[in-house]
């Protein structure tokens, strides 16, 4: 075995690494760029290598600077992790040139699976069933376009080197083709510098069902049963489980032989994926799925494999690479249970899933049994707009599917994040979602059922009053709350929730506190806060009482946003200065942001013209992904401040709308 690594990646993979390695007694080198001096991957590494700036192409991504890294300290093997370098050829082979192991597959079995095209031209030959489509040469767009229309729409069009989601647009008609091609191409040049395409037959009411295998590389080779990976948007997956809902020992038979085939057919060693589309619309059937290709590495979804195995992967993975054989033969892998992943994200839902970039103000998980939690980052860390915003991955596991999910939902109940926007209320809604409760979901669910899965309860009147005492700025933090110091002094606070302007007074006093609101007048009794946490009892005007325990109240940005969790949801006020008052609430800000570090790919709008809400300003592109960012209300452009093809930081005004046109 390895007495020290190298782990060429960042974040949650990375510290995901470093806990197996220490458990395995191996010595740990973590790299980092310049926007991740402080990370918790380079906190926990027994050593640290810097590689470069923020930008991955100058650090994660710079194949001669991580080799060089793993010789000056010493590492005899480099982990790739997933992303980055993981699927790189070329770095597999700098990394034997340099006399270190490559933890993962040889370099031409990467070759062979990373094009999809001749991935799946050796898929027909090994025999494992392929979606009809054309995978060939030619890239003529009128031939691609006659070939569509042979295949019979709807079609995917998938960039050949593509990954991870990006590069792949659906074209229902034959009018709608060229304008998807040339966009796809587009992201195929720029994500993976490669735009040849393929055209597969979109696959109607398409379950994504992939296959865990692992091969020593001597010709052994087992699987680890099968993951649904159904839950998507924009193809990239949100929710993963195993096993796949309403599989069947015949077709779990034919789908782990056909992947255990595809992995033999390039003689594969170490974690690997075969990604399978199955056809959605009725039960499963053994004739009922196809290849779509390999992912020749460690997934992010590997933990629920981890969990109904109770195998690690990852020591699965240290220990091949050193020359061991595979820990257990086939017969040794058994199903225990069922596991769901939620893949944590700083990302807004409700806004085209925008990347969240800023400061993660407060961090925390929901725990109990079957849960499992791998976070890449804590409380006070940036979430960086150079990578991807990954938080955490939450994990439930449990006898049944039901209490699994059910234990996923729990922790992510228990989950707080303040500073910026996440997922987690999407993804709560998503673990409630009664198609998928049932175990009846598409890839499609998603984009079908957005409007229910980002819609947010309105906030129940013990929220809108602890948030304003918290507002208020009161010490509630003493034995007796200091408000005797404040004798019958009222304060009037202005909060703002979404679009609704809620006012309340405070009257502290005698050890309580009572507030007013519309009408009906409420007491505050017992109350303990120790900073974050908040308890009281709520005694009505007509005498009912209540007692409200372990409220979570963060107050952040300067006092101005409070966030207030109550019975697994989180509330989210503002605090208006009540100076300002009702015009405050009607202030939006008419300029469009930058939301990560990228390139800007097509500005629509010039300055002067007149748009309507949701009209098409800018198209971004960052993260390998395009962002589309659109206009918040009727307007006017006022000034533009970013040019096509031109760099833009995070954070940077794009384009300002003001209500009038502005005569200049
Ligand atoms: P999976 O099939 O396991 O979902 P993807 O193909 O989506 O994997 O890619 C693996 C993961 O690698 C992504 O989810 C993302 O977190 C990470 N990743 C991909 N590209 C990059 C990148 N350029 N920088 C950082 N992380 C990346
Ligand atoms: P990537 O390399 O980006 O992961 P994949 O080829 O694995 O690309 O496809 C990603 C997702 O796109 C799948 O999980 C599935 O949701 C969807 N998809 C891929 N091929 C098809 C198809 N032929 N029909 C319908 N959906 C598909
Ligand atoms: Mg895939």
């Amino acid at each position: 075995m390895f007495s020290r690594i190298l782990i060429a990646n960042r974040g949650e993979i990375a510290v995901r690494i470093i806990k197996t390695a220490r458990r395995l007694g191996i010595k740990t080198v973590a790299v980092y760029s310049q926007a991740d001096r402080g990370a918790l991957h380079v906190a926990l590494a027994d050593e640290a290598v810097f590689l470069g700036a923020a930008p991955a192409t100058e650090s994660y991504l710079d194949i001669g600077k991580v080799v060089a890294a793993a010789l000056a300290s010493g590492a005899e093997a480099i982990h790739p992790g997933y992303g980055f370098l993981s699927e790189n050829p070329d770095f597999v082979d700098a990394v034997g040139k340099a006399g270190l192991t490559f933890i993962g597959p040889a370099a031409a079995s990467i070759r062979t699976m990373g094009l999809k095209d001749a991935a799946k031209r050796l898929m027909e030959e090994a025999g494992v069933p392929v979606v009809p489509g054309y995978h060939g040469d030619n890239q003529d767009a009128a031939f691609l376009k006659l070939e569509a229309g042979k295949i019979g729409y709807p079609v995917l069009i998938k960039a050949s080197a593509g990954g991870g989601g990006k590069g792949m647009r659906r074209v229902d008609t034959d009018d709608d083709f060229d304008a998807a091609l040339q966009s796809c191409r587009r992201e195929a040049k720029s994500a993976f510098g490669d735009d040849r395409v393929l055209i597969e037959k979109y696959i109607s009411s398409p379950r994504h069902i992939e296959v865990q295998v692992f091969g020593d590389g001597r010709g052994n080779v087992v699987h680890l049963f099968e993951r649904d990976c159904s839950l998507q948007r924009r193809h990239q997956k949100v929710i993963e489980e195993a096993p796949a809902p309403g599989m069947t020992d015949a077709v779990r038979t034919a789908m782990t032989e056909a992947a255990v085939a595809a992995a033999r057919a390039v003689a594969y060693k170490g974690a690997g994926t075969v990604e399978f589309i199955a056809d959605g619309t009725g039960p499963l059937r053994p004739d009922g799925f196809w290849f779509m290709e390999m992912n020749t590495r460690l997934q992010v979804e590997h933990p629920v494999t981890e969990m109904v195995t109770g195998f690690d992967l990852v020591e699965w993975q240290l220990r091949v690479a050193a020359g061991e054989p595979l820990p257990v033969r086939q017969d040794e892998i058994r199903l225990l249970g069922h596991a769901a992943e939620a893949r944590l994200y700083a990302e807004d839902p409700a806004n085209g899933f925008l990347p969240q970039a800023g400061r993660i103000d407060h961090l925390e998980f929901g725990s109990g049994e079957g849960i499992r939690v791998d976070a890449g980052v804590r409380a006070g860390d940036q979430v960086s707009p150079y990578y991807d915003p990954m938080i955490a991955k939450v994990i439930g596991h449990g006898k049944s599917r039901d209490e699994a999910i059910d234990r996923l939902k729990n922790a992510l109940d228990g989950t707080h994040i303040t500073g910026l926007t996440s997922n987690r209320d999407f993804l709560r809604a998503l673990c409630r979602d009664e198609i998928f409760r049932q175990g009846r979901m598409d890839t499609g669910l998603i984009d079908r059922g957005m409007d229910g899965l980002i819609a947010r309860p309105d906030a129940p009147e013990e929220a809108i009053l602890i948030a304003a005492l918290a507002a208020s700025g009161l010490d509630l933090s003493g034995p007796h709350c200091g408000f005797r110091l404040w004798g019958e002094a009222s304060h009037r606070v202005t909060l703002h929730a979404g679009e609704e302007v809620i006012e309340r007074r405070i009257v502290p006093g005698g050890g309580r506190v009572r507030l007013l609101d519309g009408g009906e007048e409420v007491l505050l009794e017992e109350i303990v806060f120790d900073g974050r946490t908040f308890s009281a009892r709520l005694v009505r005007a007509n005498g009912s009482d209540r007692v409200l325990a372990r409220l979570v109240v963060d107050v952040h940005g300067g006092e101005q946003r409070i966030s207030v969790l109550l019975d697994g949801e989180t509330y989210a006020f503002e605090r208006l200065d009540p100076l300002e008052g009702e015009d405050a609430a009607h202030h939006h800000s008419g300029e469009i942001l930058a939301p990560m570090t990228g390139i800007v790919r097509l500005v629509d709008v010039g300055a002067g013209v007149a748009v309507k809400a949701g009209d098409r300003l800018v198209v971004m592109e960052a993260m390998k992904m395009e962002y589309t960012l659109r206009s918040p209300r009727d307007g006017f452009v006022d000034a533009v401040f970013c040019t096509e093809g031109g760099q833009a930081e995070g954070g940077a005004v794009l384009v300002r709308i003001t209500e009038e046109r502005l005569d200049g």
